[in-house]
């Protein structure tokens, strides 16, 4: 018996072919995967392994502790943590064979140190801002790297990184900029670089602006799991993300009144009110109150009255019997309402509907199986 008030469906084989869609973009280099914040809630354990059996051969996460948790599965595969290098980890970097991303000149000399006290010239990649103003070397710290390039001597450069600040915009100024800063930046560290070094600008949406955003590796996330990395035009990848829950219980409004918190919505006589077992305590974003519609049996239902923690109410007046009963199952997420559309509604991004998404789903992937036996 399925006790589970909602099910999430992730198709591991959607989020292959978005990596293959990726990496078949890179003429003269490869697509990483950004598998940070538990594969964007997809979920690192079964999302990692399936993109390696595709052949992601670089990983990046956000976290030390995500990286020691991805170490655990892929036992050798490059991972690189873009948090950084916080004071005194080093040897946790080492112990994991993680990659740390170089933010700063102080990151860089404590690496340089530690590499010293090891006698061994240990990986690294160095990130150079070129407008985040976040994470990465400022423009100053690059020009005295530049006119001190012993900074680098007996470190081992994997990779020197940028990251766009716009590039989903199609045609902003600034990811243009960037692109130029960047080469800029690679011209004059390039002395100082080992050979063996790879470039990389682009997230999901760079990667898809163009060949001059490529370089030698490519960063994407958002696109693995679905989300239009170019808003503007028709989404080219798959949909790995399904999600669905069960009505627990119909009402048919004989005499006018409100639904839920706040009284926020007036039911007319005749109306039909399903409740479906998921709130903001599973990711559905209490602000699609009122205006997140799901889909029954393929026919939309508008979400009326406030997002409950653990409940919504959906108006399924005119949806067929057959579709709207208890234990019957909605589409919070699904082809008729993608990650983005649900986003929209919300006034959100897709990433962030993404890694709402709740502890309390039941989780199915699809082709689990055969991934795992293909990394074996
Ligand atoms: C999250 C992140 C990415 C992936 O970005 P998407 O837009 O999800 O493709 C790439 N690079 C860096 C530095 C990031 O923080």
């Amino acid at each position: 018996m399925d006790t589970a008030y909602a099910v999430l469906t992730i198709d591991l084989d959607a989020v292959r072919a978005n990596w293959r869609q990726c990496n078949s973009l890179m003429k003269n280099g490869k697509a990483a995967a950004v598998v940070k914040a538990d594969a964007y809630g997809l979920g690192m354990e079964k999302v990692a392994p399936a993109l390696a059996a595709a052949g992601a051969e670089t990983f990046f996460v956000a976290t030390i502790d995500e990286g020691i948790r991805l170490r655990g599965l892929l036992p050798s595969h490059e991972i690189q943590i873009l948090g950084g290098l916080l004071p005194g980890t080093e040897p946790v970097f080492l112990e994991h064979r993680l990659t740390p991303m170089l933010n700063s000149l102080g990151d860089l000399e404590r690496w340089q140190t530690f590499c010293h006290s090891k006698r061994t010239p240990l990986a690294a990649s160095l990130h150079v801002d070129t407008g985040m103003l976040r994470l990465g070397l400022p423009p100053d710290e690059l020009g005295r790297l530049v006119a001190e390039p012993e900074r680098l001597t007996g470190v081992t450069l994997s990779a020197l990184i940028s990251h766009l600040a716009c590039a989903d915009e199609a045609g902003h100024p600034l990811t243009d900029q960037q692109q130029r800063d960047f080469c800029e930046a690679y011209r004059l560290l390039r002395p100082a670089l080992g050979s063996s070094v790879r470039l990389s600008l682009a997230n999901s949406s760079g990667l898809h602006r163009g060949a001059e955003f490529h370089f030698d590796l490519a960063r994407p996330g958002c696109a693995l799991y679905g989300v239009n990395p170019t808003p503007e035009a028709t989404n080219p990848m798959a949909q790995p993300v399904v999600l669905q829950g069960k009505i627990l219980q119909i009402r048919h409004v004989d005499t006018p009144r409100t639904v839920g918190y706040g009284a926020s919505h007036q039911a007319q006589k005749g109306q039909i009110i399903a409740t479906v077992g998921v709130g903001y305590a599973d990711g559905y974003l209490r602000y699609l109150s009122n205006r997140g519609t799901v889909f029954v049996g393929g026919q939309p239902a508008p979400v009326v009255g406030r997002v409950s923690m653990d409940l919504i109410t959906i108006d399924v007046t005119g949806v067929e019997e057959i579709n709207a009963h208890p234990g019957a199952l909605v589409d919070l997420i699904g082809p008729d309402n993608p990650v983005d559309a649900v986003a929209e509604a919300a006034r959100t991004i897709g990433y962030e509907i993404l890694t709402s998404l709740g502890p309390r789903y039941r989780r199915v992937y699809t082709q689990e199986t055969e991934a795992s036996e293909r990394i074996l």
